[in-house]
C-alpha cells in the first residue's frame, strides 16, 4: 500500500487543461485579471450567491488584502483564534496590526464569542473567525458584538467553501470572507485564495489592494500588494470547480465510514455535527481523549504512520507555541484555556477521494488493536 495522506490534490485531466492552456497562448496573456481570471470570478459570485468575489495569489494574500481594504488603523488590535493554521496570526501581524488572541468553544472549537469580548480594548479594530475544520463560527453572536464595539469582523473560511448555514453561504457574513484555494483544500487552484463580500463597496477596495493600489496608469491610490491569480491557475480553478461536488460526494460518503468505526469506542469523538449547517467537507476531525481511549492522540498517531497512514495533528502547535507568539495571553473564561487541553487531542484523518476501502481497513484495525490492548492491560492490571 502507498503512504497515505491527510489531503490530495483535485486534479483536471490534462486533456482538458490543455484546452485552456492553448487559449491561454493563442491570448499571450498571461495574467493581470485577464479572460479565465474573470470567468472564474464571475462562476464564483454566481455560485456561492454574492455581489464581490475577487481572486488572490493565496488565501494568505486574499486576507492581508481584506485587512488592507478595512482600513484599520496602524497598530490596531486584531482578536483571533489560537487554534489555526499560521496564515491566520501572519496576516494580522504582517499587516501592522497586532494579533490578540481568544478562547474557543469547548465543543465547536471555534472562537468563543464570549472569550473575544474579554479581550476586547480601545485599540481593538476587528475580529477575524476561523471555521475551523468546516465547523461553523457563531455568526450571530460575533456579529453582535462585533456590531455593539464598532468593529470588523472577517472569517478566514479557508475550510468551509461551499459552505452554509441555513440559508447563508459563509461567503455572506461578516465584513469579509476569506477562501484558499491551495492544493490541500477542497477546492484548488494549486495556489490560490478568494475574498467575498456583501457590500458592492468592497470590491474596488479589494481589486486595488491585490493590483499594487494601482487606480488607472497615472494613478496609484492606496497601498497594495501583489495578490493576483495567474490564467494558468485560474485555468485549473475553472475545471476543478465542475468537479469539485464530486469530490465533496466521496468525501460525505467518507465521513459516514469513519463515523461509523468511531462511534464504538468512548473516548474518540468525531467533530460536532451542527444542526442546520452543509458542511464544506474540507477535513475529517478525530477528539482523542486520553483518559478515556487509553491511547493518546500521539500514540494513535504514530501507529497509524506505522501502517503507512499519515494523519496530521492539527493545529498542534498553536499560533501561541510558536516562536514569534510566545508567551502572547489567550482570553479565556477558564483558568487554562480549554485550547490548550484541546490541542493535544485532535487529530485529521485523511479525508479525499482517493481514500480507498483498504485505507478504511487498515484504520480500523489500528483502532481496534489499541483498543483491544487497553481491554488487555485493564483486565490484567
Ligand atoms: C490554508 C489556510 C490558509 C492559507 O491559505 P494559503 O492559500 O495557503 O495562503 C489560511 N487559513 C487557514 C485556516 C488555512 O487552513
Amino acid at each position: 500500500m502507498d503512504p497515505l495522506y491527510v489531503a490530495r490534490p483535485l486534479l483536471p485531466a490534462m486533456s482538458d487543461l490543455n484546452l485552456l492552456f492553448e487559449e491561454i497562448w493563442a491570448s499571450r496573456i498571461v495574467t493581470n485579471e485577464a479572460a479565465m481570471h474573470n470567468r472564474l470570478e464571475a462562476r464564483l459570485r454566481e455560485r456561492l450567491g454574492v455581489p464581490v468575489a475577487k481572486l488572490f495569489s493565496s488565501g494568505t494574500s486574499a486576507l492581508q488584502c481584506a485587512l488592507l481594504s478595512l482600513d484599520l488603523p496602524r497598530g490596531s488590535e486584531v482578536i483571533t483564534t489560537p487554534l489555526t493554521f499560521p496564515a491566520t496570526a501572519h496576516a494580522i501581524a504582517a499587516s501592522g496590526l497586532e494579533p490578540v488572541f481568544a478562547d474557543v468553544d469547548p465543543e465547536t472549537l471555534t472562537i468563543d464569542p464570549r472569550a473575544v469580548e474579554k479581550a476586547i480594548t480601545p485599540r481593538t479594530s476587528a475580529v477575524i473567525g476561523v471555521h475551523v475544520y468546516g465547523t461553523i463560527c457563531d455568526d450571530d453572536a460575533l456579529q453582535d458584538l462585533c456590531t455593539r464595539n464598532g468593529l470588523k469582523l472577517v472569517y478566514d473560511a479557508a475550510h468551509a467553501f461551499l459552505a452554509r448555514k441555513g440559508q447563508t453561504s459563509t461567503a455572506a457574513m461578516g465584513d469579509v470572507s476569506i477562501f484558499s484555494f491551495h492544493a490541500t483544500k477542497l477546492f484548488n487552484t494549486i495556489e490560490g485564495g478568494l475574498a467575498t463580500s456583501r457590500d458592492p463597496a468592497m470590491a474596488e477596495r479589494l481589486q486595488l489592494s491585490r493590483n499594487f493600489g494601482i487606480a488607472s496608469e497615472e494613478s496609484v491610490r492606496q497601498v497594495g500588494i501583489n495578490g493576483k491569480m495567474s490564467e494558468l491557475h485560474a485555468a485549473v480553478g475553472l475545471l476543478n470547480l465542475d468537479a469539485v461536488e464530486e469530490e465533496r460526494g466521496a468525501r460525505r460518503r467518507l465521513r459516514a465510514q469513519y463515523d461509523e468505526i468511531v462511534r464504538d469506542y468512548p473516548g474518540l469523538e468525531p467533530q460536532v455535527r451542527q444542526e442546520d449547517v452543509e458542511q464544506s467537507e474540507q477535513y475529517y476531525l478525530l477528539r482523542v481523549d486520553p483518559r478515556r481511549f487509553g491511547f493518546s492522540r500521539d500514540e494513535l498517531y504514530d501507529r497509524l504512520k506505522a501502517r503507512g497512514i499519515h494523519a496530521r495533528k492539527y493545529f498542534w502547535p498553536i499560533c501561541t507555541d510558536y516562536d514569534c507568539y510566545r508567551g502572547m495571553p489567550v482570553a479565556s473564561l477558564q483558568d487554562t484555556p480549554v485550547v490548550e487541553q484541546a490541542k493535544t487531542t485532535l487529530l485529521c484523518l485523511p479525508f479525499h477521494s482517493g481514500v480507498t476501502s483498504e485505507h478504511v481497513q487498515v484504520v480500523t484495525e489500528v483502532i481496534e488493536s489499541a483498543a483491544a490492548e487497553m481491554m488487555g492491560r485493564s483486565v490484567n492490571g
